[in-house]
Formats: structure tokens, sequence, C-alpha cells
């Protein structure tokens, strides 16, 4: 029972200072299908309001206070309360209205104006019952919002005598009987919502979502009507359309006898339900009336809304309506639905959906009306949920995918050795690490559900165990589900929802192909990760990168014996070997792709990424090979690099061992061949990695020229191919117009090109990068979104000077970069030809170069 603050009045007194009379606002309007009500002044739900009134919808006479007054009455000043009840009558609720509804604002009061004298003759209408439940929830509201009194002393619960005893507790603890005069209680009531607003945790509250430090509330003033009384009443909420998965489907709630949240007296359900009584038998022409009014808001507010009514004694109320909340699958349904429907067009359609929100359809979810028993959190890295029994390894991960069983990788943090752990997991779930650590990168390349950062759980590796945030300890095998989407760790197997690449998906994603400008191909380097490509309907392969190719076991070994070969001989014959699996694997991605383009990036790596680094490694390759462990010791030390990111890789490596780049192109073409004799014609782009001199690339182009004609007269066949250049160092950029001259295509490749303009080593970066971002050294990260100012200065350098050496040049950007929404709008500004991304990016790149377009 404690009191919380004095009302100012109080403190006035008891320092004898005269209360000096204040100035009366009488700006406010009342809502009619004509009046001046603007979003910016009175808010969002004074507009939508209005919009109801239009449509007819039987609202109770609302007055709506522009945001000016209320911040007048926040500072002090009165409004013409009185005024503003003869245009309402004498009962009414007031509700915030902020500009935008995700700002919150001060809970809604109802019941203002009670009295003893409304309580008498609401007794006589509707019974004693009802005019306590009445009074009792206004005197509640008014003293804890107003008099600002302990919540917890003044009981809701409508028992008998509680009425009483809140109207003396009241008198008690303000030393005044409670107000009767609806007029003072009204602007008691609007004051304190006005000063809410101002209030600190309010601000902090709406500005992490968004809003601007001088956000506008306006306050709306509307007739009361009960959910009390003789005959049906009661109040509730409905909507026609499913807020998960976007279907048809009324939902919602009828609670008889009740008002807000009050103890409701019997639940109806909507529709017709073998479990109950529903609104739909009870009183079908409310029922039929709610259902033309949610058809009217559809078709003329152009949107699905839940709408909350009333009904009072058989007579129903429309008395809010907001936007249905939406999961971003029902999100994409209901735009296509309505521009299917004709409600709003196919442009409106693709812009209603927000690019990033698709990611969310294209992986497994938790379902969010599930019950969920969260035990850890984390950094929400790679979207999607996954199930599966936890293991602490790599190899557990690989030996439990033998054996067919979903598991999840725990680690603390992942590196290179955990990959194929990464690939035969179905999620990652990682103690340390941010947003660009090795982990996060991975899983969203695999599109492979991962939190990152999970601090609050603690790994122990040697017992294999996961000690939980409510310190329960779980053991390998045990079943969690990991939700990447929102960062949570679940006990156990939690329900999903499949992804959702349903018919909504693909027309919008189609509709938004009608109006982009730029194209969209795919970074795919597996038979797999084609599928995916084609899956999500990308326009061809912007990137294959070739290296991964070399790591399985059988192919390791050869690449091995290559790299140890004495003579130029010699490495041609190990690369004899690899020839075969090299064609087999480009004949794999050409059929997957059928006749679309596929651009495949000759050997990038430095070499020693093959070799073994520890001392058993060395061993076995040394009796693999069967040489001395000192002469594979002494081959592993000559070929390692202070800085091997700059070092021997890429062209440098085609100039210096030619017959690597020579094997490959044979297998490039022989599998065209193959692939046209199937019925598949290709034209396939060969792409030459981190070039920085146009001699580079005449050289390579004179041996790949060769090649094909050998492959041409071999085969007796005809073929043509596209030669391009990865334009990935900052001279490379500068050089593009001399370069371009030997080349049909450029394709910028945004991670080394950052990288080396920033000096800033893509494998290290992370280390700070997290203080650089913080301190806004850097905006964002460079890696991630694509840094226009200095990189792109380079990227519109480079294009510009290539174009210049060959109009006909076609230019891309293949950089993580590519999927990156920010990123695209700048290389279509640019005039690229086309961004490649991962094949799980490709459809939000899709629809954000549509919403750029429009
Ligand atoms: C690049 O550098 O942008 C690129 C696509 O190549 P990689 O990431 O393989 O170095
Ligand atoms: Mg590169």
């Amino acid at each position: 029972r404690k009191r919380i603050s004095c009302p100012e009045k109080d403190i006035a007194a008891l320092q004898k200072k005269p209360v000096p009379p204040r100035p009366v606002s009488t700006d406010f309007v009342e809502i009619a299908p004509a009046a001046a009500v603007a979003v910016a002044q009175h808010g969002w739900r004074a507009k939508c309001l209005q919009r109801l009134v239009r449509l007819d919808l039987p609202v109770p006479r609302t007055v709506a206070l522009p945001a000016g007054t209320v911040r007048a009455l926040a500072a002090g000043q009165a409004v013409d309360a009185a005024g503003i009840l003869a245009r309402t009558g004498a009962l009414v609720s007031v509700r915030p209205s902020p500009v935008n509804p995700e700002w919150g604002g001060p809970g809604s009061v109802l019941n203002v104006g009670m009295n003893a004298a409304r309580h008498a003759e609401i007794r006589k209408t509707h019974g004693a019952a009802a005019a306590d439940a009445l009074y009792l929830r206004f005197v509640h509201s008014y003293a804890t919002h107003v008099a600002r009194l302990d919540p917890d002393a003044f009981a809701l619960d409508p028992e008998p005598g509680a009425l009483g005893h809140a109207l003396t507790l009241y008198q008690e603890e303000t030393d005044e009987p409670f107000p009767q005069d609806p007029a003072r209680q009204l602007a008691e009531v609007l004051r304190s919502m006005a000063r809410a607003w101002e209030g600190t945790s309010a601000r902090l509250l709406r500005q992490a979502k968004g809003a601007p430090p001088d956000a506008a509330l306006g306050l709306l003033v509307q007739e009361m009507a009960f959910g009390i009384g003789p005959g049906l009443s009661g109040s509730g909420t409905i909507q026609f359309v499913d807020g998960v998965t976007g279907s048809p489907r009324i939902t919602g709630r009828f609670r008889g006898q009740a008002q807000g949240r009050a103890a409701s007296v019997e639940t109806l359900y909507l529709t017709r339900d073998p479990r109950g009584a529903s609104l739909e038998e009870a009183a079908p022409q409310i029922f039929a009336e709610l259902v033309a009014h949610g058809a009217a808001c559809r078709a003329r507010l152009r949107e699905e809304m839940q709408i909350e009514f009333v009904v009072e004694s058989g007579k129903l109320r429309v008395i809010d309506a907001l936007k249905v909340t939406r999961s971003a699958r029902a999100g994409v349904r209901i735009a296509v639905s309505l521009a299917q429907d004709g409600v709003i067009s196919r442009e409106d359609a693709i812009l209603r959906v927000e690019p990033r929100a698709l990611s969310e359809l294209l992986h497994y979810q938790v379902d969010p009306r599930a019950p969920r028993e969260r035990i850890g959190r984390g950094i929400a890295a790679s979207p999607g949920a996954a199930t599966g029994r936890i293991v602490f390894t790599a190899a557990a991960a690989q030996a439990a995918a033998a054996r067919d069983e979903p598991c999840i990788l725990v680690r603390r943090e992942t590196g290179p050795e955990d990959i194929r752990g990464m690939h035969a997991a179905h999620g990652v779930l990682t103690e340390r690490g941010g947003i660009t650590s090795h982990a996060a990168v991975i899983a969203r390349g695999l599109g492979l559900p991962c939190i990152v950062g999970a601090s609050g759980i603690v790994l122990d590796q040697r017992e294999r165990t996961l000690r939980a945030e409510d310190g329960r300890l779980l053991r390998e095998g045990d079943t969690i589900t990991i939700d990447g989407s929102n960062g949570e760790v679940l006990l156990g197997a939690a329900e999903m929802l499949a992804p959702a690449l349903d018919d909504g998906f693909r027309t919008l994603l189609r509709w938004a192909d009608n109006v982009r400008d730029i194209g969209v191909r795919a970074n795919a380097d597996t038979p797999d990760d084609a599928r995916t490509a084609r899956l999500f309907e990308a326009e061809g392969i912007g990137l294959c990168r070739t290296e991964h190719m070399f790591f399985d076991e059988d192919r390791l070994t050869v690449m091995r014996e290559m790299i140890f070969a004495d003579t130029s001989r010699d490495r041609r014959i190990a690369l004899e070997r690899l020839l075969p699996m090299q064609r087999a694997d480009f004949l794999a991605l050409f059929d997957i792709m059928a006749g679309q383009p596929v651009c495949i990036r000759l050997f990038d790596p430095p070499l020693h990424e093959f070799l073994p680094h520890d001392r058993e490694g060395m061993r076995e390759l040394a009796e693999a090979l069967d040489r001395p462990l000192s002469e594979v010791t002494r081959r592993v030390e000559a070929l390692s690099e202070f800085n091997p990111m700059l070092g021997m890789r890429g062209v440098r490596l085609g100039i210096t061992m030619p017959e690597i780049y020579d094997m490959q192109a044979r297998a490039i073409f022989e599998a065209t061949v193959e692939a046209g004799r199937r019925g598949a014609p290709v034209v396939p782009e060969i792409m030459i990695p981190l070039v920085s001199a146009s001699r580079e690339v005449e050289l390579v182009k004179t041996r790949i020229d060769a090649v094909a004609g050998a492959v041409r007269t071999e085969q007796k066949a005809q073929f043509a191919y596209r030669l391009g250049v990865m334009v990935e160092t900052p001279r490379a950029a500068l050089r593009a117009g001399e370069i371009a001259q030997h080349a049909a295509f450029l394709s910028f490749g945004t991670n080394d090109l950052t990288q080396m303009a920033y000096g800033l080593s893509r494998d290290d970066a992370g280390r700070f990068m997290g203080s650089y971002v913080m301190q806004q050294v850097y905006a964002e990260d460079p890696f991630h979104v694509l840094d226009v100012e200095g990189v792109g200065e380079l990227l519109l350098i480079g294009a510009g000077r290539g174009r210049e050496g060959r109009p006909d040049v076609t230019l891309s950007v293949c950089g993580e970069h590519g999927g990156n929404p920010e990123s695209i709008a700048f290389c279509r500004a640019a005039g690229f030809d086309y961004v490649s991304c991962s094949p799980f990016r490709v459809p939000v790149a899709r629809l954000a170069a549509a919403h750029f377009a429009l």
C-alpha cells in the first residue's frame, strides 16, 4: 500500500503556493469522414479510425487530440475536457495514437466518467455486477495511472464489496474522495498519459524501435462501448487470415460479458467448433457483419486487418482495427493474394515484402505457436532452425551423418578443420564468435542454421558436456533445437514449420524478376549448390570455386603428388589422373544448370593449403608418397609463405605452373563437348583469378585457346567459350581498360578487393572489427556491406575503364557483397549486368533488385 508519488497540487498546497490558472487547449477534432485528421499530428490509430468511419463501420464517437495538444498537456497546460465529453458522451475510453504503431504508448484507460451517479444508473439497466465491474475497473486504472498508487493494493476481481473497498482505500491514500466530475477525471487521465509518453523508459523503448527523439503522440477519446449488459454482450478481436501462414482463416476470440482484459464470464469460439458454442451460431447476424467489415477493410484499406469489437446487448461496435501481425511467410502470402485479387498492384505487393525477411522462408522455422523451453541464447548468425543430437567434434558429426542421425555440432568456435563436420551437421552452435566468425560465414554459405557467441552456455569438450544457462547439464547425444533466426537454443525437438517455397513465394519472385534490371546468379561449387541455385531460380552460376573439388580424400592424394612432382612431365602425369574427376564435376554442373551460364574460376588458393601441417600428417604423407619424411618436411617448408593471401596463388600459380590450368581447361572443354552431345549445348565461362597485369591474361589466354583448339580437333566438335578476368586487386581495377581487351567479362571479387583496398586481412580482421564498428571507425563491416566510398570507387573506375576498353564487356560482382541489398543497389546504379551470391541469398537479391528498380 505504498504511496508512489504525491500529486503536484498537494505539494503546492504544502508549500502554500497559489496554483496558477492553466491555459486551456481546445485544439482537437471529432473523427468524421471529412475531418482534418493526419497521421503526423493525430497518429496512426486516429487515421485508421477515420478510414473505418469512412467505410461506414459502427465506430463509436471519437475525438482526436493532436500531438501539439498532448505535448502542452505534458507541460502542464489544461485541455477543455468538458468540450470533449460534449461530443463523445460522458463515459469514454482514452487510447494512445503514436505516429507509428510500433512505438507503443501508454496503456488505454477505460470507463472514464464512471461515478456514483453513473453507477446507480447502470445498476438499473445492466445489473449490480456489471455496474460494479465497470466502476471498479476505472477506480483501479485511475488510482494506479493518475494518483500513482500501488496497483497491487487495488483488486480487479469484482467480488462483492470490492468496489466499496477500493473507493475507501483511494480516499485513505489520497486524502480526498474518488473524483466524481467526469471532466476532471478525463483531464487527469489525459495529462497522466501525456506525461507517461515523456517518461525515460517509454522514450528508450520507442527509440529502440527506431522512433526519433521527438516522436509525437496523439490521444483518442472514444465513447465507451460496454462489453457488459443484458443479452449478448462481450468483447473480442477477429482477423481473417492466419498470422503465421497468411492463408484465409478466421481466428480471434470473443469473451462474453467482458471488457478488455477483465475476467470473462463465457468465452465463445468465433466460428463453428465441435469443442463448444461459437459466435457464428450464437449471433449469426453479428458474425456476418464482422465478416463483411473484414472484407471492406481488405478491399478499401487494401490490407488484412484485425478488428477489435464490442457487442453491447446484441449491438456491434468496432472500436479499433490494426494491421494483422504476421510472420514473413504470411507477409508474402498476404501481399500476393491482395495483388491477385486486384486490391493492390503487383508492384505494391513486391514493395510490401522486405527482401531480408525472405531468408526466413527458405529454412525450417520453429513454429511460433508451439511451446519452447530455452536453455541458451546467442547471436542469430544464419537463419533457420534445426533439431539434432549434440556432438562436440567434427568427427562425431560425420559419424552421426553416416548413421543418418541429425546432429548439432557444438564447438567453442570453428576453424577450417571443422568444415567437414559442418557439412555433416544439421546446425552449428558456438560458445564464442561474432557475425563474421568462421562458423557464421561458412554456415550462411551452406544455408545451415547457426548460433554463435552463446556465452551463457559452458562447454566441457573433454567431458563432452554442455551446461545450459539454467545450470542443467546436457551430454553428447542429448537432443536440442537451435533457432538461428532469433538465436535461441531450445531443449528437445521443437515443432517446426517447413520451408515455404510455396506458390506465393514463387509468384512474388517472378513478379520481381519482371521488374528488376540487374541479373542475379549464384556462387555454386558443388552439384548440391547448383541444385539450390536452380531451386531459387538463379540465372546461372556466377562463380564456381574449383579448389573445393580437390579436397576429397581420393583427390587430395593425387593433388599432393602433383605438388611434389619434380618435373613438368611428372606434374602432368599426376594431373592426368585428376582430369576425369574434374570433367565429371563440370559435366554434373552443366547438366544441372541445363544450358544456363556456368562461370568456372580456375584454381586460386596457395598450394600449401593442400599439405599437412603437423608431424603426424607429414609422416602419413611421406608414407603415401613413398618418400623420406625429411624430404616431405623440407618441401612443405619450402612452399610455406609469410603472406599466402598475397603470395603464390591465383593466376600467379597459373603462370608458373601452367599444367594445372591446362588440365582444368581441358576438363571444362571435354565436359562442354559431352554436354553438347547429350543435347544441352553449353558456352562455358572461364575466369582467371587474382589478375594484376594484362600480360597475365594474355599468357593464360594463349594456352587456353591452344587447349580449346586441341580438344576441338581430338573430339571433332565445335564449341565456343568466354574467357573473363576477376578484378580483385586494386591494380586490376585501375588497368581494367587494358585487361578488358583480352576479356569478355570482368567479375569483381569484392572480398579480395576489400581486403587489398583496406590492407585488411580477411582472416584476421575479426579480432578488431567489433571495436572498429562500435567506435564507428567503419560504419559497417566492409566485408559484409560494400564500402561504396572506397572499394566502390575502385568498382566505378574498373567498370568505366573496362567498358572503354571493350564496350560489350559483361560486368558483375561475385564477392559476398553480391547478396547484400545495399551493395546490390550500388552495383545496379553503376550499371553492372549481374550480381552473384550464395544460393540461399538469391531470393533476397532478386527481390531487393526489384525494389531498387521500382
Ligand atoms: C572474392 O575475392 O571476392 C572472391 C569472390 O573470391 P574468393 O572469395 O574465393 O577469394
Ligand atoms: Mg578472391
